[in-house]
């Protein structure tokens, strides 16, 4: 089954770099979730995603197939030719843009809607970040906290945690006391007085020792920025309690990563069976939860979830296209095996450089299109129920799910 013609809504990607961040990261580095340089110098280009890519980039930009051809072409273009090249061939009608990821180095949201419209995801922990040092009791925070998410910018159509990454998915309703009592020491280890102003250096975080700087890079900051953060287990389940219950009050949906990405993650903390306790919280039965990156490897979790959870849906993003194809074809196999597929949404986690959007957006097509054909060699569905399906897939359900009206 063909489906180029689809144009496709992203529903989970980030900002691509600013030019001179791009330059001064190697090629691989974005073909990896990996942070260490071996792993980036001598083990990405063994990957089958890697050398998929220089082929498929290659055909894209009329050179040979080979990194240092390919990094050529892309230098003669330049980031805004070389985007325009990427997103045209990708064939994409809108994309929903995480903008807390390395946000010191990202190009802002609005310069990418010269290329394709855009919308933006708010990402919770960095809204509480950012919000720490400026104020002077919980309170104060408490209500500052909720004033930034509701009513949420009139360009968010969904709300982003990356929970899974701090403290895991096991998020549970806090006392207000506990948390109070978390705020009060995590800003006397900041130190009140003497808080910068400068917002690369905001909180401290409470766990283990009790100053926490982050060495690794991770969904949030730059392995260079130094940036403390926020790791208090009690204190980001409060946050994601009162962000769901705006998220239920202005009917929007919630991304959580779920399943793989870079190792500041414990894997073990991010199956999304660890949900249970919110997906079972009535408050929260209207909100549509979207479990990220196909929860890769707790795929099938992921797909039984949906399966049962009227509110619950999965995004296929990083998954696609950072697998071998066998990969990709089998997760899209496994997910449809049990949930429906008015549940499913695409996404690339496109991240750093515009050839992944690319990238996502041909295979996750490709591999989509050969599952449906064997549902119908199976006589699982009708030519007419896959082609249908597609669609749903590609955009149509997303387009419901944040009320895109693309
Ligand atoms: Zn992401």
């Amino acid at each position: 089954m063909e489906l180029w013609d689809i144009p496709a809504i992203d529903q989970h990607a980030h900002n691509l770099l600013k030019p001179e961040a791009i330059a001064s990261r190697p090629y691989a580095a974005a073909f990896t979730e990996a942070h260490h340089p071996d792993i980036i110098d001598n083990h990405v280009c063994h990957t089958l995603f890697y050398r998929r890519s220089l082929r498929d980039m290659a055909d894209l930009l009329k050179c040979k197939p080979q990194e240092s051809e390919i990094i050529a072409s892309r230098n003669n273009l330049g980031l805004e030719e070389l985007t325009k090249v990427c997103f045209n061939a990708a064939n994409l009608d809108a994309i929903l843009l995480d903008d807390g990821f390395l946000p010191q180095e990202i190009l802002p949201w609005q310069w990418h809607q010269q290329f394709v419209s855009v919308r933006r995801l708010l990402r919770i922990e960095d809204v509480a970040q950012n919000l720490i040092s400026q104020v002077n009791s919980f309170e104060e925070f408490r209500e500052r906290f909720r004033a930034e998410i509701d009513p949420p910018p009139p360009e968010v159509v969904g709300f982003k945690s990356i929970a899974a990454y701090r403290t895991g998915l096991e998020i549970k309703p806090v006392e207000l006391a506990m948390v109070k009592d978390k705020f009060n020491q995590i800003k006397q280890t900041t130190g009140e007085q003497d808080l910068p102003t400068d917002n690369t250096i905001t909180v401290i975080a409470t766990q283990g020792s009790n100053l926490k700087s982050l060495e690794t890079g991770n969904e949030c900051v730059s392995p260079r920025e130094q940036v403390p953060r926020l790791s208090d287990k009690s204190l980001i389940d409060f946050l994601i309690i009162q962000t769901l219950e705006v998220a239920a009050k202005h009917k929007i949906p919630i991304q959580f990563h779920t399943g793989f990405g870079d190792p500041d993650l414990d894997l073990r903390q991010a199956n999304p069976l660890h949900l249970r306790f919110l997906l079972e919280d009535n408050r929260f039965r209207d909100v549509p939860i979207v479990l990220l990156h196909t929860s890769y490897p707790y795929t099938r979790e992921a797909g039984y979830l949906a399966s049962v959870y009227p509110n619950v849906y999965i995004g296929l993003g990083l998954a696609i296209p950072s697998l071998s194809m066998a990969g990709m074809r089998n997760i899209i196999s496994q997910l449809m095996e049990l949930a429906p597929v008015s549940k499913l949404m695409y996404s690339s986690d496109a991240h750093l450089i515009p050839d992944l959007y690319y990238l996502g957006a041909k295979w996750g097509r490709k591999v989509l299109g050969e599952v449906l054909d064997d549902a119908v060699k199976d006589a699982d569905l009708t030519v007419k129920e896959a082609e249908e399906m597609a669609v749903a897939v590609l955009r149509g359900n997303s387009d419901r799910v944040y009320g895109l009206n693309v």
